[in-house]
């Protein structure tokens, strides 16, 4: 006999806690099913996200590192926006995604680690699961939170591999020389031929240095810029003093557009497997929990009565009206970004210089929206700070 539940969630990271939680929270049953032997046995992300995140969110104190300083490096130019109050954060990854798994458990979900989803199948009213040493479940609402894999879309044949993507390889380290507050991003071709270079208080003497590199816009292994950059103790890496590696995360994160929907017949794809991140700088992870939770929400309603795609597009519709129009200003972004030489880079830091912390994260977040691009085209008039936003396209 197949065991069957309302609703399954497929992959156990803040989107499939997330969905977890909130729809064993409407009362329907539901299990998570995760393939690795623990929640976050292994990290894939910085981590980093903002504080009026965290408290939308409840994460708790324990869970996270308050920055306050954003210090940003090219070749041959160093800028570094200061503010009085932290307004983002360094996140204790596998604490964080353990406290919201334990959130759906507490909510009522039945959680399963260890076993990864091999092959999903239509099955009548729902779909079928088969993961490995032949355990099989049946959902009637399945959750695909499988991350970058896209296992249950993939084995359903709604969604093939993504074709351009962005490839993080990161150190976290014991470091003698910390400053707890204060975050490094580091671009140029002496750090990332296409992306950047990362270096991420974590608490106490712990940092993550790590680079992102475009694909396929990049043939190189990120590893291997990683290495050479600690070889070398280029530009922020040089102030850590001794340091001692504790762990090595690797990940890949989808970047080429929301070009694929997100609810079929019984399915709903969310975070990464649904492209929900911020091209920019490789951010997903609140709109993985945000989006987790509306996933879970109306998988709960349609697990109860009609099931099909048109009764989860309400699911669609509202992720795609938060935050379509600001991951699309951040591709442009990201385009423009892609193209510019050292020399533009240096330029570009001049201009970083003139934004406050705030306008300066908005940026980084991509809260490109109308009422704030207007505020920033009068309080700087130079049209390079107006172009940095995207809103007048380069010459
Ligand atoms: C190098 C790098 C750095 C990043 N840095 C940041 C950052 O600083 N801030 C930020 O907000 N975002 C960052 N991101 C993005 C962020 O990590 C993702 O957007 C976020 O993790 C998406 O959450 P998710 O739950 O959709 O997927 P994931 O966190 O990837 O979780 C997917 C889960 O599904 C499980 N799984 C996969 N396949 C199966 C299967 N077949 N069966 C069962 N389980 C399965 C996995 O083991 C995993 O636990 C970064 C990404 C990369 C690659």
């Amino acid at each position: 006999m197949v065991q069957s539940y309302d609703v399954v969630v497929v992959g156990g990271g803040p989107a499939g806690s997330s969905a977890a939680r909130r729809a064993a929270g409407a009362g329907v049953s539901v299990l998570l099913v995760e393939k690795e032997p623990q929640i976050a046995t292994t990290v894939r992300t910085s981590g980093v996200t903002w504080s009026s995140s965290i408290s939308e969110f409840g994460i708790p104190r324990r869970c996270y590192n308050p920055i306050k300083n954003y210090g940003f490096v090219s070749p041959n130019n160093k800028v570094v926006v200061r503010d009085r109050v932290s307004r983002a954060a360094v996140l204790d990854v596998r604490q964080t995604y353990r406290w919201l798994a334990s959130e759906a458990e507490g909510a009522g979900a039945s959680i399963l680690t260890g076993v990864p989803i091999r092959s999903a199948t239509r099955d009548g009213s729902g779909v079928l699961l088969e993961g490995a040493g032949g355990f099989s479940v049946r959902g009637r609402v399945v959750v695909d939170a499988s991350g970058f894999a896209g296992a249950v879309a993939q084995s359903l044949g709604l969604a093939g591999p993504w074709r351009k993507f962005g490839a993080g390889a990161e150190y976290e380290l014991h470091a003698s020389n910390v400053d707890p507050e204060t975050w490094w991003l580091m671009v140029g071709s002496m750090y990332s031929p296409a992306g950047y270079a990362w270096v991420f208080p974590v608490g106490g003497d712990l940092v993550r240095v790590g680079i992102g590199v475009a694909k396929p816009e990049c043939a190189v292994d990120p590893k291997t810029l990683l290495d050479n950059m600690m070889r070398d103790k280029t530009g922020p890496v040089g102030d850590l003093g001794e340091v001692r590696v504790a762990e090595y995360h690797y990940g890949l994160i989808p970047n080429g557009g929301i070009d694929r929907r997100s609810v079929y017949d019984n399915v709903i794809l969310v975070g990464d497997s649904a492209g929900q991140a911020n091209p920019l700088v490789l951010e997903g992870i609140r709109y993985a929990i945000r989006f987790g939770g509306l996933a879970g929400e109306t998988a709960a309603v349609a697990a109860s009565g009609d099931a099909s795609a048109a009764s989860l597009a309400s699911y669609e519709t509202g992720w795609r009206r938060a935050v379509e129009s600001r991951i699309k200003s951040a591709y442009k972004v990201q385009d423009r970004w892609l193209a510019l030489t050292d020399t533009q880079w240096d330029e570009e830091l001049d201009t970083i210089r003139e934004l406050s912390a705030d306008e300066f994260l908005d940026f980084v977040k991509a809260e490109f929206g109308m009422s704030r691009i207007l505020r920033l085209a009068v309080r700087h008039p130079r049209l390079a700070v107006r172009q940095l936003f995207g809103l007048v396209r380069p010459r």
